[in-house]
């Protein structure tokens, strides 16, 4: 038995981390459209060594490519689908001169090595595993790789939903929170821009002519802001805000960018309402608002806690409590959860500080994840 067992691949950390950096490497900043396609090439690659179908859809409005690799197995019908994204939120040159890619101790640092290099790389490597082994999952899987999630994904999120749509169960490679907590429940994100309208008139002299499109905001935005409960889960951040043109001419026009984070649909309709509703107080200005859902709220219904329970078993045999939790941040899980479709999220690896210039993640989370996501793709049908 023993003799036998040594013949089977072996998981293996160092290997998995070499993997992890080279991907790590490719630096791959939102904007960058270009810098995400020599992550897309390189997945892409790997994808076909291992002998996955490959789909890749141009990116439009300067964004990179959207990838899907599924297994050759399984057919079309539905199974899990594994949303990963390609880019991140740091400029080219991070892992030259604010964070640079190295490891002390436990610790790799790297930009986007946390959120979410590591994790998209684990679950490709969980299939080269299990192909390695001669083995086929029960359910067909599909990866896609996003290229733009880091501001939304605007040009990728109808096909997220229509992929989704498409499986059984959606498996999200985001960073694990706390200590290698997994997400199954998610605030909503509304977005709005608001432009007042005024008229413009001399500060001194006709001062009485004029009716202030920054007064009127100014009320807009206490308004706003007042939403903000925190015992709700509900935020307000107005965030951008631009208007006037000369301290003595009274300002024609103002605009700002608003932010909401909402638990759940009821929420979400109420701020809508309020939004949308909006009238000025001075009735010299006009209003144009324009916005909505931009990411809605993944709540953990009943599929979603039944597939949790499978993936705590699953971590359970391999030795590892796992726990969940709901946080205020969005992701592409967002949308297939909102269509009703199980989703996990925060599957990828343990460590900390997404988006800041500390970012890492844990080495001794590497070959633990990689099992969970294993044994979720053997284990799930
Ligand atoms: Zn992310």
């Amino acid at each position: 038995m023993e003799q036998a067992k040594t013949n089977l691949p072996a998981l293996d950390a160092d290997e998995i981390l070499a993997g992890v950096i080279k991907w790590v490497e490719i630096e791959s900043p939102s904007h960058d459209g270009r810098a995400v396609n020599g992550m897309v090439n390189q997945v892409e690659s790997e994808a076909r060594t291992m002998g996955l179908e490959i789909d890749r859809t141009p990116g439009r409005d300067g964004f990179g490519d959207i990838l899907i690799c599924r297994t050759p197995w399984g057919g079309d019908g539905p199974g899990i689908l594994v949303l990963s994204h390609l880019d991140t939120v740091h400029p080219i040159g991070m892992k030259e001169t604010k964070n640079p890619i190295r490891r002390e101790g436990d610790k790799v640092y790297g930009p986007g090595i946390y959120d979410m290099k590591a994790g998209a790389y684990i679950a490709q490597h969980a299939m080269r595993h299990l192909i390695r082994e001669g083995k086929q999952t029960p359910l067909p899987v599909t990866f896609m790789y996003i290229p733009e999630e880091e501001i939304g994904s605007p040009t990728s999120k109808a096909m997220i939903a229509e992929e989704g749509k498409k499986n059984k169960y959606v498996l999200v490679t985001e960073p694990a929170r706390e200590g290698g907590k997994i997400v199954t429940a998610r605030n909503g994100r509304l977005q709005y821009t608001i432009h007042v309208k005024g008229i413009s008139a001399h500060a001194g002299a006709r001062h009485m002519d004029g009716h202030s499109a920054i007064r009127e905001m100014a009320h807009i935005i206490l308004k706003l802001e007042a939403l903000t409960d925190y015992a709700k889960e509900q935020t307000c951040s107005v965030g951008i805000i631009s208007g006037g043109t000369l301290t003595n001419v009274i300002p024609e026009d103002c605009h700002i960018s608003v932010d909401f984070r909402i638990p759940n649909m009821e929420a979400a309709k109420d701020v809508m309402a309020f939004v949308e509703g909006l009238e000025p107080e001075d009735k010299g200005c006009t209003l144009t608002i324009v916005g909505g859902i931009d990411r809605p709220p993944y709540d953990k219904f009943e599929g979603i806690t039944k597939l949790f329970d499978h993936a705590k078993a699953c971590a359970a045999e391999i030795g590892f409590e796992l726990q969940d939790l709901k946080t205020g941040g969005g992701s592409d899980g967002n949308f297939t959860a909102a269509l009703g479709i199980p989703t996990l999220d925060g599957l990828g690896a343990d460590g900390h500080g997404a988006h800041g210039k500390d970012e890492f993640i844990y080495y001794s989370s590497l070959v633990e994840r990689c099992r969970l996501m294993i044994r979720l793709m053997e284990t799930l049908e």
